[in-house]
């Protein structure tokens, strides 16, 4: 069984109505962990959902935390706004409302793409409303408890006259930097490092918030979440889930809700992500260059506790040609190979919208990527491909626009992440050349024998192999004379393919004028 309908069948076992919570601070580029997360997430809710089961997903942005440094990403000037929740903060580019909003913005609206969606929570609304009102009271009276819980399970030390809960300094509009000096109901005196000292009635939204530990506790119960995924970083002994279950118990007196622990995505020759330095390839960069079924299928693919390595260089293809493999098989056009594991459940849940009821067009991933070097843009393509059969005249919309779609990520990757040996450019002069005698000779009687094909990669490749034989001539010497005079350098694309893509009389003018 898929590990989605597992989880699923555990979760329905109680019959009340499911709540599946993600949860994000966007402080920064938002990375592919928390692709992670939501995808697991959105897996188990489609899974409940097919099995008829009340379900909800919810996503909670925790954009009412405070910057807590100045990231490697953020210009020096934002030191002034170290301690400031991030929804209050100005945004770096200054065309979003917010700090939080220039991270979270985009994100949110691409998820659309990989097709979630999510009921959005954004903390800095719920705490201004007063929506945590309640939480907070219960925490401030209950402050002991909550210190021996966090004390005795996180092994730190609370400093004395700890409150669960950080004030808003009225002055400085700082959370980090204000200390509590008494709590009389509903009243919070505090003094803070900028030299002011003030109150706030905690009846009022917005005037400080809680700490981490206790937030998160606060919202399970609020939003009654039963199912939260959590990074391998958070679940650790004694970490913030570990004190979030005891407080949601035992202050909050609500269950915890159910432990899914998902492993990191690692970036091939990088190892581990991590926003905070800056290093880390973002969420939205990772959906830019990786087609949404696949990136879903990456996803799916993987038991959420094995960790994934992905390939953001040549492996990219390899990825790509898995999921078509699955596609083809999913639609019996394949046979099953072995290690193919809960193959349609994995498939319908790399869906981003519905499942196709025939099977969808095919077109090799790296011959887009080919493609797309020689055409100008989708038109151009799409005449190409029509011209030399590669796809239907009559290609129906949905698979055209399928195409299209993945021509987008294949330029997005070849102008971020792509090697340099899949790049090329077909020049439209002859390049400066340094021929040898032998590569003219070749060249030559090649002419002599593409003129008598049918312009087809098959027929282009023999035709090469066979002139190369004929000749007693290397062949890379042989084929680097011809991307030398159509590319200008040593190696390109699979020539047969390449050349097919290519007007036949543009080559055979180009050869000639080589060899003159
Ligand atoms: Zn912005
Ligand atoms: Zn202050």
């Amino acid at each position: 069984m898929h590990w989605a309908d597992v989880l699923a069948e555990k979760l329905l076992q109680s019959k009340k109505k499911q709540v599946l919570a993600t949860g994000i601070t966007p402080s920064g580029p938002i990375h592919i962990g928390n692709m992670r997360e939501i995808l697991t997430t959105d897996a188990v809710y489609r899974s409940l959902v097919t099995k008829g089961g009340k379900a909800e997903f919810i996503y909670i942005a925790d954009d009412f935390d405070p910057l807590r440094k100045v990231y490697p990403y953020l210009p020096t000037s934002y030191e002034q706004y170290v301690g400031q929740p991030i929804s209050e903060i100005p945004c770096p580019c200054g065309k979003h409302q917010s700090y939080a909003d220039h991270y979270l913005g985009s994100f949110l609206s691409s998820l659309q793409e990989i097709g979630v969606e999510p009921q959005v929570y954004r903390a800095n609304e719920m705490y201004k409303k007063g929506e945590y009102n309640e939480a907070i009271q219960i925490a401030l009276d209950n402050t002991e408890k909550i210190k021996k819980i966090i004390e005795t399970i996180s092994k730190r030390t609370l400093p004395k006259g700890w409150l669960p809960f950080n004030v808003l300094c009225n002055k400085c509009k700082r959370l980090s930097y204000t200390k509590p000096t008494l709590y009389e109901y509903p009243f919070i005196e505090y003094t803070c490092e900028c030299g002011n000292e003030g109150e706030v009635d905690i009846r009022k939204g917005g005037v400080g918030k809680l700490p981490w530990r206790v937030d998160w506790p606060a919202r399970w119960k609020m939003l009654q979440v039963t199912f939260e995924p959590c990074g391998k970083d958070l679940a650790t002994v004694g970490g913030a889930r570990d004190t979030g279950a005891r407080i949601v118990e035992e202050i909050y007196n609500y269950p915890h809700p159910a432990l899914l622990v998902y492993e990191f995505i690692l970036l091939k020759g990088k190892g581990a992500m991590h926003s905070s330095k800056g290093t880390a390839l973002s969420a939205e960069e990772m959906l830019q260059m990786t087609p949404p079924e696949v990136l879903r299928y990456l996803i799916m693919n993987n038991q959420p506790n094995k960790h994934i390595v992905f390939d953001s260089g040549l492996g990219l293809f390899n990825l790509v040609d898995e999921y078509d493999k699955q596609e083809r098989v999913y639609f019996n056009v394949e046979e099953k190979t072995k290690g193919m594991k809960d193959l349609k459940k994995t498939y319908e849940l790399s869906q981003p919208e519905l499942i196709s009821k025939t099977p969808p067009f095919q077109l090799p991933y790296r011959h887009l990527v080919t493609l797309i070097q020689i055409g100008k843009n989708w038109n151009h393509m799409k005449q190409i491909l029509q011209r030399t059969g590669q796809i239907p005249k009559n290609i129906s919309k949905s698979d055209e626009e399928h195409l299209r779609q993945r021509t987008e990520h294949v330029q997005y990757w070849l102008d971020h992440f792509a090697p340099e040996v899949v790049k090329f450019r077909v020049q439209e002069q002859m390049p400066p050349l340094m021929l040898t005698k032998e590569q003219k000779i070749f060249l030559q009687s090649l002419n002599l024998k593409i003129s008598q094909i049918n312009w087809d990669p098959e027929e282009i490749h023999n035709a090469i192999y066979e002139t190369l034989e004929q000749e007693k001539i290397q062949t890379a010497s042989g084929f680097s004379a011809l991307y030398k005079i159509i590319l200008g350098q040593e190696k390109g694309p699979r020539a047969g393919y390449f050349l097919s893509n290519l007007d036949k009389k543009f080559i055979v003018k180009r050869i000639a004028e080589a060899i003159k």
